[in-house]
């Protein structure tokens, strides 16, 4: 019998928790952290992708309930989204010791976990916030704006085939931008918006 989206993405949660001889778990175990797997709904028609878990997603175990996720939010119900409606997850499933940029030995240890999420839940729409989420998704959908920057491709449904159907993944700037300039907060409306035209039409 094939086990449930739900079952088998909380085996996800249990590799990760289980994960001992990575200086990311280590980090994590010594600051009383927890793994940021992924939330929301195994059937989600939308998946977004951030970059790694910051404090408060550590201290909590879900993504973007920080800062990053009030403006999330705002943004979602701008829409006439909710987060249980959507799935979201990160590049790296432990947090960066002072926010840093993940690695590539991290990119390479934790995206194995993201290609079995996305398999699991079959989103037809995935969006990337900033960029590693973007190079991964790329590289992974053999896409041919690979190797593109963030600022050449934000914002373009661009189309892809996952194994499971066709998909459109959409680049996006991350959240957190919006904290410092207004002109990027009418952007990030604007985005938004086209995730759900997106989704309308995917
Ligand atoms: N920023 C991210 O990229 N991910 C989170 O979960 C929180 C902030």
């Amino acid at each position: 019998m094939v086990a449930s989206r739900a079952a088998q993405l909380r085996r996800i949660e249990r590799e990760v928790e289980n994960l001992s001889d990575t200086s990311l778990a280590k980090y994590r175990r010594q600051e009383g952290y927890h793994p940021v797997v992924g939330r929301g709904d195994p059937e989600a028609h939308l998946m977004l992708i951030g970059e790694a878990p910051g404090k408060q997603e550590a201290l909590r175990g879900e993504p973007f309930v920080g800062a990053a996720g009030h403006m999330l939010d705002e943004m979602l119900k701008s829409v006439g989204l909710e987060r249980d409606q959507i799935y979201i997850t990160n590049i790296l499933k432990d947090r960066p010791p002072d926010n840093r940029p993940p690695q590539k030995e991290e990119i390479m240890l934790y995206t194995p976990f993201l290609r079995r999420q996305i398999k699991i839940i079959q989103p037809r729409v995935i969006v990337t916030l900033e960029r590693f989420a973007m190079d991964f998704i790329l590289a992974e959908f053999d896409m041919p704006e690979e190797g593109k920057n963030i600022t050449e491709l934000h914002g373009k449904p661009l189309a892809a085939t996952a194994s499971y159907g066709p998909i459109v993944v959409l680049p996006l700037f991350h959240p957190a931008v919006a904290f410092y300039r207004r002109d990027q907060k009418d952007i990030l409306k604007r985005d938004f918006l086209n995730i759900r035209e997106q989704m309308e039409t995917g």
